[in-house]
């Protein structure tokens, strides 16, 4: 290995890994650390990969990647305890190239888009931790491993911890992540034989389905939970943030057996057979909870810069998008020998002005919104569903006569008057 790299960058997700892919590919000198047995072996995601920021990478790398299925519908589940109102898309144009999203298995997937990274001439170096930055100066110069003589040395160091990234908090980039602001997630992936998962989700061969979960998936604590279609297997999951956890006093194990045994999900999911067990934290206080992202010789992305889109459940694609302007900063920089944090701020201007940033700007109070607001998960959810059920029983009352008890059961005028304020809030932190 050579005594300093033009860039040493952390953490072997996709952030990281689009990082090093696309600076080996510029030619610069990449050494990309992984503290697991391999990338992906540490990795958790309910499984949904968008394809044009993979393609912005490695262009029809569906073409050869491990992908599951390409999704072709995504429905919308907002539960009561024993009802639920659904509503979806489904649409063939995202059953032809180039496609849409796909499912992916986070194990198999990143395996084989680190190895693309290797082929173009980085360096993978796996089981190895990163203890901390190595600071001269005021300036990043290198990163300190558990290993014997662990000290390495380069230009710049980007980290792609993930979501706590203690890296940057050593840096004093930011500080310790809140409850209100962090998600607990645990996921099954759950063995099902193909041909049963395409019956059960309406698929064809090649086809796949993601079903996203809304109030008493998390018991109406601000959460979701989601079901998704692999080839012959399914990923079930659900989250909520920490505090919600804490506030409830519910263990995360707890809430998925609930979800796996509700009945507007069970039958879907009946005879399969658990196959792996994962949980994972989530960074969802948006651009409010992000801290510095730029400094003298290093760079932050991905989830360790709390780049995670809750809302629409994006995350890997924010990553990459991250990883890949990063990769294009270093190249810039390593052309006129500057790793300052002014010319390193190229990265944070790019990510500002394209979706990544804009999106981050857009929803930046949805979180805490939400959050401060229960009613929305807790209330309206089973009160839509009381709905749906009184409009679509068919027991001889005039239509007129519905419309009327539906209105009166969202209670007293001043109930109505906040019902149509927590609408417009909502409409306001998410226009
Ligand atoms: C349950 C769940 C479901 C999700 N579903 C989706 C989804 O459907 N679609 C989507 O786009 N996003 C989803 N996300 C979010 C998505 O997984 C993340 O946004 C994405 O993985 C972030 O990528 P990353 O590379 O920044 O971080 P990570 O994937 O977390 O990678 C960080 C890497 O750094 C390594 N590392 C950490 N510290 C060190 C160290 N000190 N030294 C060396 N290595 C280190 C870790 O081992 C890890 O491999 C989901 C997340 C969860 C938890």
């Amino acid at each position: 290995m050579p005594e300093k790299f033009d860039c040493i960058v952390v953490g072997a997700g996709p952030a990281g890994i689009s990082c090093a892919h696309d600076l080996a590919k510029g030619g610069a000198n990449v050494l990309l650390i992984e503290r697991g047995e391999y990338p992906g072996s540490k990795n958790v995601m309910g499984g949904v990969l968008y394809r044009k920021m993979m393609e912005d990478i490695i262009p029809e790398f569906y073409k050869e990647a491990p992908i599951e299925r390409p999704i072709v519908e995504q429905r919308f589940m907002m539960m009561d305890k024993e009802s639920a109102v659904t509503f979806s898309y489904k649409g063939l144009e995202w059953a032809k190239e180039p496609y849409n999203n796909f499912t992916v298995l986070r194990a198999n997937f990143d395996q084989w888009f680190a190895e693309k990274a290797v082929e173009q001439g980085a360096i993978l170096v796996c089981e190895t931790v990163v203890l901390e930055c190595i600071v001269e100066n005021g300036k990043v110069i290198g990163v300190r491993t558990d290993r014997p003589d662990g000290d390495i040395y380069a230009d710049v160091v980007v980290l792609a911890d993930g979501v706590n990234s203690l890296l940057a908090q050593k840096l004093g980039f930011h500080k310790e992540l809140k409850p209100e602001e962090t998600a607990l997630a645990t996921m099954e992936i759950l063995k099902l034989d193909k041909k049963i998962i395409e019956d059960r989700f309406n698929l064809e061969e090649n086809q796949g389905c993601t079903i996203e979960l809304f109030g008493d998936a998390t018991k109406g604590i601000l959460g979701t939970g989601f079901l998704y279609t692999n080839k012959d297997t399914l990923s079930i999951g659900v989250g909520t943030l920490l505090s919600g956890m804490i506030k409830h006093k519910i263990k995360p194990y707890d809430l998925l057996e609930y979800v796996k045994n509700h009945p507007m999900i069970r039958p879907y999911i009946q005879g399969s057979e658990p196959a792996e067990y994962l949980a994972h934290l989530i960074p969802e206080g948006g651009f409010n909870s992000m801290g510095k992202i730029v400094g003298n010789g290093v760079i932050v992305i991905g989830d360790a810069s709390q780049l995670v889109n809750a809302i629409h459940r994006e995350g890997s694609n924010l990553a990459m998008t991250s990883g890949r302007l990063a990769a294009e900063t270093v190249l810039l920089a390593m052309q006129s020998e500057n790793f300052s944090e002014s010319m390193l701020s190229h990265y944070k201007e790019k990510l500002f002005a394209g979706f990544v940033g804009q999106d981050m700007k857009k929803y930046k109070d949805s979180t805490h919104h939400f959050n401060k607001f229960p009613q929305y998960f807790e209330e309206y959810i089973p009160m839509i569903n009381k709905a749906a059920s009184q409009m679509f029983t068919v027991d001889g009352s005039s239509k007129w006569e519905k419309q009327k008890k539906v209105i009166r059961g969202i209670g007293s005028a001043k109930e109505k008057m906040k019902l149509a304020r927590d609408v417009y809030k909502a409409w306001k932190v998410m226009k």
